[in-house]
């Protein structure tokens, strides 16, 4: 087009005889300039200002040729050099429910046993008796030895206690909890549940998957619908200072749905979601008419969320081979290859992208089975079907993976958060988790995730983790799948929006998407790999509006 050396002054001469409220309408709302924007789009890697209208990117180029284009009513914002991604996308996490958690429950991320007790007990302290005292962000792998129920019944005596790993598969319980459930020395694990025992076979108080879910059944629900809006608003500021304008709720229930609708109602939603709704009530959505796809760029209905095993952190995933240290223990199978056919046909038919949690070999297998089952009875053109976490592979599944395009979506930063439990995995099977160097040369497209409360939402942590490989201590677990600094910011931008079908609209700086991006206070490009975790983010825009500023 030849008018892209036309400057402001000619524009304006040419316009001169038309309605000045025509004017006002084409100008820019903001040009944001000398700035270093990284736009993850190949054609334009780099650019030095940007001009925004009504929330999406007008233009990219030069400071000279962005500040040529803005008006009397626009605002300019000199950006002082700074680097600027697109924000940042958490593709699995569960911020409704970790808002919701800390409104009501006792942060438990404490290195020392004592120092958990105490929190535990001053706050059975102003609870009536009888009723639940519950605990989140748990690591057993942080404190030097796991919690026991001995401890729970020293410190809370008259309250039954849960407190939950930060991984969400696995509790801490006293007496007065597995007591709720019935549960005594002579009960045997459920299928798909487990109970840990000390060496004279008493319950020692660690319960996971279906019996952490039993006892959970027995909790009454006193969160209220203002509660669910208020967790929604905490997480959205936590969202907003990191960077990230995106994210899919990864197990969303009714009540998820409507906190989310509630705080973009109240004008206090600072982020994108895609909801994948819980499989438990697909036949309520499907009642309802909805699908994948339905809803707005803020509060959108994605897939059906489904389990196929256990956890990573917690050490529960279905494995092929055992653990290391755990005896002849492969982890936990969820739901049966028929009862996660049978959804996943259901929720297929009735228009849903499917979402299903597979952390060990055999989980994957069962999903990648079903998955290509469905395609081959009612395929469809562009099914991405996604494998949250998809975390231990083998080259024939990677291989299965790409014939059918499937989208993984592994732990972006547990090499490095987690690196404490994955000596139960060994250096050998460590070379096929978190695939990411295999997943990208299949030609896939990986995102990035925190699975929060499991891991921070840390899009620093997710950088030096993928690129490094390296435990808190300096051991690399699996350096072959280290990936590029440009690779990781692929993963956690572009590669996002691509696992919800947004491409178009997010993802990368491009004319026509949404002006969604991070401002940093330093340059990853420039930094040290040592100094990246301690980069902090300035301002986060959200659609064309400041949602934080440091
Ligand atoms: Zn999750």
């Amino acid at each position: 087009m030849s008018t892209i050396h036309v400057n402001r002054r000619e524009v304006v001469k040419a316009l001169a005889v038309m309605p000045l409220a025509r004017l006002g309408r084409a100008d820019p709302d903001l040009v944001l300039h000398n700035g270093r924007f990284y736009t993850v789009n190949p054609a334009q890697p780099e650019a030095s200002a940007v001009a925004i209208r009504d929330g999406r990117l007008l233009a990219i180029g030069s400071n000279r040729d962005m500040l040529a284009l803005a008006g009397r009513r626009t605002q300019r914002v000199d950006l002082g050099g700074r680097r600027v991604f697109p924000g940042f996308n958490d593709a699995h996490a569960h911020p409704g429910e970790s808002g919701l958690q800390q409104l009501m429950m006792v942060a438990c991320d404490q290195t020392s046993i004592d120092a958990i007790l105490a929190l535990l007990r001053q706050r059975a302290s102003v609870t009536p008796p009888g009723h639940w005292v519950r605990g989140f962000l748990y690591d057993d792998a942080k404190t030097p030895r796991p919690l026991t129920r001995a401890d729970l019944d020293s410190a809370v005596p008259a309250h039954p206690v849960i407190v939950t790993h930060r991984g969400g598969h696995t509790g801490f319980a006293n007496s007065l909890a597995l007591a709720a459930i019935g549960a005594t020395r002579a009960t045997p694990d459920p299928p798909g549940g487990h109970f840990d025992r000390d060496a004279n076979g008493d319950l020692n108080g660690r319960v996971a998957d279906a019996v952490l879910e039993a006892m959970e059944a027995k909790i009454p629900d006193e969160a209220t619908r203002d509660d669910h809006r208020r967790g929604v608003e905490l997480i959205s500021k936590l969202y907003a200072s990191r960077g990230i304008t995106s994210s899919c709720e990864a197990d969303a229930t009714p009540a998820d749905l409507q906190a989310y609708q509630d705080a973009r109602d109240a004008g206090v939603l600072r982020y994108r979601t895609y909801c994948l709704m819980d499989v438990n009530s697909l036949d309520r959505y499907i009642a309802a008419g909805v699908h994948t796809g339905f809803g707005d760029a803020m509060v959108r209905i994605g897939a059906i969320k489904q389990f196929a095993d256990g956890s990573i952190s917690e050490r529960t995933a279905w494995l092929a081979e055992p653990y290391i240290g755990l005896g002849d223990f492969t982890g936990i199978e969820s739901g049966t290859r028929e009862s996660l056919y049978e959804n996943s046909r259901k929720a297929w038919k009735a228009g849903f992208q499917l979402a299903t949690h597979a952390n060990g070999e055999r989980a994957i297998e069962r999903m990648l089975g079903i998955y290509e089952q469905l395609q081959r009875e009612a395929p469809r053109r562009d099914p991405r079907f996604r494998l949250e976490h998809c975390t231990v592979v083998t080259p024939q599944l990677v291989a299965r993976m790409k014939a059918l395009k499937v989208i993984p979506v592994p732990f972006s930063g547990y090499v490095n958060f987690h690196g404490d439990v994955l000596h139960y995995y060994g250096d050998e099977r460590a070379q096929r988790m978190f695939a990411y160097r295999s997943f990208i040369d299949a030609g896939l497209r990986p995102p990035a995730s925190s699975d929060y409360t499991a891991s921070p939402p840390a899009p620093m942590l997710w950088l030096y983790s993928e690129t490094t490989r390296k435990d808190p201590t300096g051991h690399v677990w699996g350096e072959n799948q280290r990936i590029t600094l440009a690779e990781a910011l692929r993963s956690m931008t572009l590669n996002g929006a691509y696992a919800t079908f947004e491409e178009h609209d997010k993802g990368s700086l491009e004319v026509g998407k949404w002006a969604d991006l991070a401002v940093m206070a330093a340059d990853p490009f420039t930094r040290s790999v040592e100094e990246w975790q301690s980069i902090t983010v300035e301002r986060t825009m959200l659609g064309g509006q400041w949602v934080y500023e440091s």
